[in-house]
């Protein structure tokens, strides 16, 4: 795609779930290299949005289109390796696994080893489980946690089990990177360790989509900020003008 053109595109997206729109023809653009804030209160459609544009739902009317490609019916697989990665809004973790195991599920699609390679343990496999833990190592200490490796996953602290998402989905080597409220139920510190490596994400040239109710994270990371409520845009726009809009302070407010 042209480098003036957004990266992802979503015109009149619809979701209805039997009698509810949970999203009413939304439009949505993503400016390649950006961070793009998508706010809204409870039940307002940021997650199912997110499920739409990953292949979790088809959605029942409107386009979407990556890097000029339509979404659209294709499988969440297809999707992701086409360079679209997401964390989810309830940690989806292997816990029994260690947290270099974890990055390595999320490489595995890029091995060509098939299953006989693997029980046959073929100078094949063993180059590629090389080169994968190499890698997995890299994007556990982009993320900082190169030295809990080999912890498993479930006897993580929350906030770093968090980190742990963001780095199996960046091990897709994706253009895009959905996070679903990735400071839900962080602390302090964690948050500050959050900005600062989806700062670093973005850096890399990488666009990131976010969900996030935490406003601090949404106005110091966010170029542009996108407002659900009960699943259509009320207002678009720079972080602090979207945060004094007479309609968004008005549904946070419940009204
Ligand atoms: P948010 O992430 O903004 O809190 P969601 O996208 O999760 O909101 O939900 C938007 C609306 O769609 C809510 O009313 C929710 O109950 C409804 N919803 C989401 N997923 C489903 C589903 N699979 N089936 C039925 N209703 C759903
Ligand atoms: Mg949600």
């Amino acid at each position: 795609g042209a480098r003036g053109e957004p990266l992802l595109q979503a015109q009149g997206v619809l979701m209805r779930f039997g009698g509810l729109k949970a999203l009413n023809e939304v439009d949505l653009s993503i400016a390649r290299g950006s961070i793009h804030g998508l706010i809204g209160p409870n039940g307002s459609g940021k997650s199912t949005m997110m499920n739409v544009l990953t292949g979790i739902y088809v959605p029942t009317a409107g386009a979407i289109t990556f890097d000029g490609r339509s979404v659209v019916g294709r499988t969440s697989s297809d999707i992701a390796l086409s360079g679209i990665a997401r964390t989810f809004q309830n940690v989806q973790l292997f816990g029994e696994m260690t947290a270099l195991q974890n990055v390595l599920v999320g490489l595995h699609h890029s091995f060509k080893s098939g299953l006989l390679d693997v029980s046959l343990h073929t100078p094949r496999y063993a180059r590629e489980n090389l080169r994968g833990t190499a890698r997995a190592l890299g994007l556990l200490r982009f993320v900082g946690l190169g030295e809990l490796a080999h912890e498993q996953a479930r006897n993580l602290p929350y906030g770093k089990q968090r980190l742990l998402e963001i780095a199996r989905a960046l091990a897709l080597e994706p253009r895009l990177l959905l996070l679903d409220e990735p400071a839900a139920g962080l602390t302090a510190p964690d948050i500050k360790e959050l900005i600062a490596i989806i700062r670093k994400v973005r850096d890399h040239g990488i666009t990131v989509i976010l969900i996030e109710h935490h406003m601090d994270v949404v106005m110091g990371l966010c170029d542009t900020v996108s407002v659900l409520d009960f699943g259509q845009k009320i207002a678009e726009g720079a972080p602090a003008a979207v945060q004094s809009d007479a309609k968004v302070i008005e549904a946070y407010l419940g009204g």
